[in-house]
């Protein structure tokens, strides 16, 4: 079986920060430039000499004032239907918002593993910050920065377990 692990959440959470860090290219495409995005990226990672499948999902129109729940549905079938571990991650700047709650109770219905990872925590400060996200009903909540790399490590570490 392959593994593939998919990041999933609301725009400009940092999913396409994390999925470069993963895949370690400058090649791969941020999403939010073009903001036409129900497209959706693959790219190949390592860690701890377990390989997988990343997919960044883009899912709906960025800017827009209407997310429909429709897309946040589809992103999520998306990932649930491809992917063996679900990255679903949460914005720690903006804090838990009706959006986040929407995403949680599709993934909660999900068979897969779920990963609530808390990003942009650059300090261990706003790190703390993330007991809030325990709200979700998802389980343990892994805060990392996609920009430094901070605490994404620890989470590898839990997400290869699966493969
Ligand atoms: P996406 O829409 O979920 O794919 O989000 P992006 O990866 O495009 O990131 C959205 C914004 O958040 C960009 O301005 C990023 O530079 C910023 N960002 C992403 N990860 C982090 C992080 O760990 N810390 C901080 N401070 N900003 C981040
Ligand atoms: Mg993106």
């Amino acid at each position: 079986m392959a593994n593939i692990v998919a990041i999933v959440g609301r725009p400009n959470v940092g999913k396409s920060t994390l999925f470069n860090r993963l895949i370690e290219s400058r090649k791969a495409i941020m999403d939010d430039v073009s903001g036409v995005t129900r497209d959706r990226h693959y790219g190949y990672a390592e860690w701890t000499g377990k390989f997988f499948t990343v997919i960044d999902t883009g899912g709906y129109v960025v800017g827009s004032d209407d997310i429909f729940e429709g897309a946040i549905r589809e992103q999520v079938e998306i990932a649930i239907e491809e992917a063996s571990v679900v990255l679903f991650m949460v914005d720690l700047d903006t804090g838990l918002t009706d959006l986040d709650k929407d995403f949680a109770s599709v993934l909660r219905k999900s068979k897969k593993p779920v990963f609530v990872v808390a990003n942009k925590a650059d300090t261990n400060l706003k790190a703390q910050m993330s007991s809030e996200f325990y709200a979700l009903g998802l389980g343990e909540v892994y805060p990392i920065s996609s920009q430094n790399g901070s605490g994404t490590g620890d989470l590898l570490d839990e997400v290869v377990k699966h493969f």
